[in-house]
C-alpha cells in the first residue's frame, strides 16, 4: 500500500496540506474528492515525486519514497492537461514509453495493437495530434500511461476536458481496466458520479484535511457533516 504519513505541504507562508494521514490500499481505486483549491493535485503530486513534501513520509510497500524520483516510483500519471508530442503519429506516442525502456520492436506493436484495441485508437494509428479531436488526443494519453502496465495509476481528473458522452464511456472504460489490471490507483475528482462509480475507497477533501474516508455507500448512507453530505449525497 502507499501510505501518507503525517504530510504537510506548504508554499511559501501558504500552508496547503497542514497534517494529513491516509491509507491507500493495494489493488483499489481511492478517490480524492473535493473542491477546487483543496489540494488534490498536489497530494497526487507528492505522490507522483513531483513536488516534495514539507513534512512528513510517503512510503511505499513500507519502503520511505520521499527520495525516490518520479521515474523509479513505478506510477503512471493521466494529468488533465494531457500532452503528446505532435510530430509523433498515434502508434508512435503510444509506443513512446515502450521504445524508451528498450523494448523489443515486436514487443512494442504487440502491446499497441492491444491499446489501440481496447481504447477504440486502431483506425486512427497513423495519424498526427493536430488530426485529432480532444477525446481522441486524451485517449492516446491514457494509452500511453498504461501501455506498461505501471503498479499504481494517479489520474487527475482526467476526463474533465471531455462532452458527456465521452465521458461515461471513458469513465467505464477506466473502472473496467482498473478491475482486471487490479492496479493501485488514486483518482482526483470533483465530480460525483465519478467518484461513486471507480471508487472503492472516497477520501473527501476540504482545505487540505481530510472530512472522512469510507467506501462510497458508506458516505452516502452516512455522511459525516453537511460537507461530505453536500459532495456525496445530493447528486448534481
Ligand atoms: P482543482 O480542483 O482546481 O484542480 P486542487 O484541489 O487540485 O484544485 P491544488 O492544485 O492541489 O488544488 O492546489 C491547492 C492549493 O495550493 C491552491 O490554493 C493552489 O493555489 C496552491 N498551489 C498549488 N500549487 C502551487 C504552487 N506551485 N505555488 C503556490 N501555490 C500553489
Ligand atoms: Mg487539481
Amino acid at each position: 500500500d502507499i501510505q501518507l504519513q503525517s504530510i504537510s505541504k506548504r508554499f511559501g507562508e501558504v500552508e496547503v496540506i497542514p497534517d494529513l494521514d491516509l491509507t491507500i490500499p493495494d489493488g483499489q481505486v481511492t478517490v480524492l474528492l473535493g473542491p477546487s483549491g483543496c489540494g488534490k493535485s498536489t497530494l497526487l503530486r507528492m505522490i507522483a515525486g513531483l513536488e516534495t513534501p514539507s513534512g512528513g513520509d510517503i512510503r511505499v510497500g513500507g519502503r520511505v519514497v520521499n527520495d525516490v524520483p518520479p521515474a523509479d516510483r513505478g506510477c503512471a500519471l493521466v494529468f488533465q492537461n494531457y500532452a503528446l508530442y505532435p510530430h509523433k503519429t498515434v502508434r508512435q506516442n503510444l509506443a513512446f514509453p515502450l521504445r524508451m525502456a528498450k523494448v523489443s520492436s515486436e514487443e512494442q506493436q504487440r502491446s499497441v495493437t492491444q491499446i489501440a484495441t481496447t481504447l477504440e485508437l486502431t483506425p486512427l494509428l497513423d495519424r498526427y495530434p493536430r488530426q485529432l479531436s480532444g477525446g481522441q488526443r486524451q485517449r492516446v494519453a491514457m494509452g500511453r500511461a498504461m501501455i506498461r502496465k505501471p503498479e499504481v495509476f494517479l489520474y487527475d481528473e482526467p476526463l474533465s476536458n471531455l462532452d458527456l458522452e465521452l465521458r461515461v464511456r471513458l469513465r467505464l472504460e477506466i473502472a473496467r481496466m482498473q478491475r482486471q489490471l487490479k492496479a493501485t490507483a488514486v483518482y482526483v475528482t470533483h465530480d460525483q458520479t465519478e467518484a461513486m462509480t471507480l471508487a472503492d475507497q472516497i477520501v473527501v477533501l476540504r482545505k487540505g484535511r481530510i472530512e472522512q474516508v469510507g467506501a462510497p455507500l458508506e458516505l452516502y448512507r452516512s455522511p459525516a457533516n453537511l460537507f461530505v453530505a453536500g459532495f456525496i449525497g445530493t447528486p448534481r
